[in-house]
């Protein structure tokens, strides 16, 4: 049997230990230090190239900096917040903390994320809705001009959940920038990682030092523990921290080998009755994953694709399914633009390809043979 193919594990370089190395030698094991201080101002500096104001918070995780997003912008108990549809639960959860209720934004064809239309449409039926959760899938870029010009006719905040795609842009500005708060997630699986870890990123030194009260236990200024407000223990460690700078100085490199790995199977694959997961052409993707859809009208099910290539120890994941279809969030409601919702179309016919940066061209060369083999 050959040897398994994953769909995307942590690629290590060295640098990382150098890092980490030094928190130990300094015995600086512990949340805060000198590593959260200069990740976040080397991620602040990647994003921006110095050319705006982010001001970058580490976190135990993506879905931590989420959450106090939602709180920096006001979601208090029974606000409705309209949100991306198609993606990781872990993108609306954070609502539900705070009490909000998501109502959920189908995605378009052309991004496979939030349709502006549908997000239109959405604040018709909710014209209350002040706060919009958008997930860019797969590290393919949304639509940014029109998302947010829609959000500013409502007078909208719009949190940008980032997490799967660090170092994707949209006319030469990278994702994480866009909303008034955003996330990031270095979690294992993502395109670089600290093991586990998250990045808040804002335009706003004041929100900045809000949410780092909140992830600190919010403790408030006095020689005592004196506390006005529920805080929470959401700080990164110096240590993970340290793994993260190391693997910021490789992203660039892990966006390039994803977007050949994504060539590689557009080639392979172009004479099957399947389609790649499709971006805009003025937005460059991080592709994260690489994912192909089977035709309309064709008689193969993804499933079974599944099946046959796990079967050949190949690893491959089914898209994300849609919140709307989520038993726990049946109550909420969901809004598109089309007879049948492109979110379930989609999740019918996708499937997510291995992706891993350490897999080999022959590697890759036998998944696509799998997969014509599945075809004919
Ligand atoms: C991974 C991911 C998250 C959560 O990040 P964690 O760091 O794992 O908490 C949130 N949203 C999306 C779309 C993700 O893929």
């Amino acid at each position: 049997m050959n040897e398994k193919i994953v769909l995307s594990t942590p690629t290590m370089h060295g640098d990382e230990m150098k890092f980490v190395q030094e928190a130990f030698d300094k015995n600086w094991i512990a949340p805060l230090g000198f590593n959260c201080d200069n990740f976040e101002k080397e991620t602040s500096e990647y994003l921006t190239e110095g050319k705006e104001e982010c001001h970058a918070l580490s976190m135990v995780s993506g879905t931590s900096a989420l959450h106090l997003a939602i709180k920096l912008a006001g979601v208090k108990r029974g606000d409705i917040v309209l949100c991306s549809d198609m993606t990781f639960a872990a993108t609306v959860n954070p609502v539900s903390y705070e009490g909000g209720v998501q109502v959920f934004v189908d995605e378009e064809e052309d991004t496979w994320n939030m349709d502006p239309k549908a997000l239109e449409k959405a604040f018709i039926k909710y014209p209350q809705a002040k706060v919009v959760v958008l997930a860019h899938l797969y590290g393919t870029p949304a639509k940014m001009d029109e998302i947010l010009d829609i959000c500013n006719k409502h007078g909208a905040i719009l949190i940008e959940d980032a997490a799967e795609a660090l170092s994707a842009t949209y006319k030469d500005r990278k994702c994480g920038l866009f909303g008034k708060y955003n996330a990031i997630s270095f979690n294992g699986n993502k395109i670089i990682t600290s093991s586990g870890g998250g990045m808040l990123l804002t335009d706003s030194k004041q929100a900045r030092d809000k949410a780092f009260f909140w992830a600190t236990q919010a403790r408030e200024q006095a020689p005592w523990y004196q506390h006005q407000e529920i805080g929470y223990n959401y700080r990164m460690s110096n240590v993970v921290a340290g793994i993260g700078r190391g693997q910021l100085l490789h992203i660039e490199e892990h966006r390039d080998k994803k977007e050949k790995i994504y060539r590689r199977y557009e080639q392979g694959l172009k004479d099957l009755p399947v389609k790649m997961n499709p971006y805009l052409d003025y937005t460059k993707p991080n592709f994260w994953l690489s994912c192909l859809t089977i035709n309309k009208g064709v008689d193969k099910n993804p499933m079974d694709l599944m099946k046959f290539l796990a079967d050949a120890n190949i690893e491959t994941r089914p898209i994300w399914k849609p919140m709307h279809m989520q038993p726990v969030f049946s109550n909420n409601d969901f809004i598109s633009v089309k007879e049948k919702s492109v979110g379930e179309d989609i999740f019918a016919r996708g499937l997510c390809l291995p992706s891993d940066i350490k897999m080999t061209d022959e590697q890759q060369d036998f998944v696509i043979e799998q997969i014509k083999k599945f075809f004919n």
